[in-house]
């Protein structure tokens, strides 16, 4: 008998493991483990719980097409998991165990600990890359070192790419029933992750509506990607972070249908398919330095000089910050689409945050916490790497320091205000002048509002910058 155990790679299509599981003809049954104590220390947010807890609905469905029964386990956290795959194992005479890696620290020691224990009984630990669209470790410099920019990384990864099979993997043919698989198949439970859930049902989980919003995205509006993709009010970008998040499609499906569509998509002009291919490739860096730097994931900025500054541990402002309410328009439209979907876009992810650290002086760690109890994508190695960036403490070419001003950014890419008006209520029917900083003290007292005014000064918080007043630095 085989096994495959999913973890972030719910998927039947393009999955390595369960490919090579399936290759062997023999008997296969599957294995999910919900571990709520460990994703609670991770974080893990209650409607991305909701959203795996559907999505295993569909691919216990899936896999039982191809007479695979999927089993569900709650082990309270990793370190139950090495006894209870020992377990399993014998129950059901299992020779060899396949998975999909993840990269991070915890998960990495998790897979080692199961691997050793299973070798006990002689059982085989198979681990393959599902995640990335370019294995973790294979895209190095010169000198074989991992990249510290994304720029050269983007240069190292197309080439290589293309000399590489990034195909995806063919989807596995049914395996013979048994009469213990049939047996499985038809005593399915309820899944239950006996974790806290929050409503994900806006987010479609079967597979026909998930890979024809690839396809749709592919044919059409990436087309206009690289116009539209930081204006927030526009539809622009392809809300697939959730499905690459829990692995419900793979990258390799994303590019291979990209590069149907656009086959000139590794060209370097700047068009929508090549700026969207890009944004994939940001996501690969940061899988790859999370791998390969397991420091991320305690905590530790990239940088080293982050010790020297001194964060304020202000509840009140982080409070206002979370809920929205911080009298910046486009911060509070940002924070109140993340709270209310589950969801921000990418520029009000990078505003926001900004604010936070560069405004509130508020350590990166609790708005990269916050994001990952409110995310559906939520996914260590981009929101790390995103946070990181953010607070300019982690992988980025620029030698200074940069601070978004919320203003001019609101200015720039919500022009008229249409997003401020979408989230924040209290400006909705307010005129188009006072939208962006309703109090600015040019607009005299005329305005009377139920909104908050600013918790903070921007300009006298950017003057006073102590923390990094040692920095060159720039106000984009
Ligand atoms: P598209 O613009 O359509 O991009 C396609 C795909 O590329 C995305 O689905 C995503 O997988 C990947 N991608 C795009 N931009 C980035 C990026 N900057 N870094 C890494 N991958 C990227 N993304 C997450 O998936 N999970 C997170 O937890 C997360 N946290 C973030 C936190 C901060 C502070 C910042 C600044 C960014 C974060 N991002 C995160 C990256 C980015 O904001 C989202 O991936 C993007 O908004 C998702 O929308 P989309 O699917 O429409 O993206």
């Amino acid at each position: 008998m085989k096994l495959v155990w999913f973890r972030r790679d719910l998927r039947v299509k393009d999955n390595p493991a369960l490919h090579e599981a399936c290759k062997t003809g023999e008997p296969t049954i599957a294995l999910y483990t919900a571990t709520p104590e460990q994703w609670k220390q991770h974080d893990l947010s209650p409607r991305q719980a909701d959203f795996i807890q559907r999505r295993l609905e569909v691919l216990r469905n899936d896999l039982a097409a191809l007479n695979i029964p999927l089993l569900f386990k709650v082990v309270d956290d990793f370190s139950g998991l090495p006894a209870y795959l020992a377990e399993v194992c014998q129950q059901y005479q299992v020779s060899d165990v396949y998975c999909n890696i993840d990269y991070e620290f915890d998960e990495v020691d998790r897979d080692n600990a199961v691997a050793g224990t299973l070798s006990l009984t002689r059982t085989g630990f198979h681990a393959f890359h599902g995640k990335c669209i370019l294995p973790p470790g294979s895209v190095l410099t010169g000198g074989g070192k991992s990249f510290q920019v994304f720029t050269p990384f983007k240069r190292a990864w197309l080439k290589l790419v293309q000399s590489t099979d990034y195909s995806p993997v063919k989807p596995p043919l049914p395996i013979s029933p048994t009469a213990l698989t049939k047996a499985l198949i038809e005593d399915a439970k309820e899944i239950d992750l006996r974790y806290w859930y929050e409503d994900s049902v806006s987010w479609p989980v079967d597979d026909n509506t998930i890979i024809q919003r690839l396809r749709d995205y592919c044919s059409y509006r990436v087309t206009s990607y690289d116009a539209l993709r930081d204006i927030p009010s526009e539809p622009a970008t392809s809300q697939l972070s959730a499905y690459l998040a829990i692995g419900a499609i793979s990258p390799r499906q994303c590019l291979a249908r990209l590069l149907t569509e656009h086959p000139n998509a590794f060209d370097d002009s700047k068009q929508g398919p090549q700026v969207w291919l890009s944004e994939l490739i940001w996501r690969e860096f940061y899988q790859h330095v999370t791998a390969s730097n397991p420091s991320l994931s305690k905590g530790k900025a990239c940088l080293s000089w982050e010790s020297n500054i001194e964060w304020k541990h202000d509840e009140i402002l982080f409070e206002r910050w979370k809920q929205g309410k911080t009298g910046v328009p486009i911060v509070d439209a940002g924070m109140r689409q993340l709270n209310e979907t589950g969801w921000m876009h990418n520029r009000l992810r990078m505003i926001v945050a900004s604010f936070l650290v560069k405004d509130l002086h508020i350590d990166w760690r609790w708005g990269e916490r916050y994001f990952m109890q409110k995310l559906i994508d939520g996914d260590f190695a981009a929101n790390n790497g995103g946070w990181q960036w953010s607070a300019s403490v982690g992988l980025d070419a620029q030698p200074y320091f940069r601070i978004f001003n919320p203003f001019t950014q609101s200015k720039k890419f919500d022009p008229e205000g249409i997003f401020i008006r979408r989230w924040v209520k209290e400006l909705e029917n307010i005129p188009e002048k006072f939208i962006h900083d309703p109090y600015h003290k040019n607009y005299g007292s005329d305005v009377s509002l139920s909104y908050p005014k600013p918790i903070v000064d921007h300009a006298l918080r950017e003057r006073r910058h102590f923390p990094f007043s040692k920095l060159p630095r720039i106000t984009p």
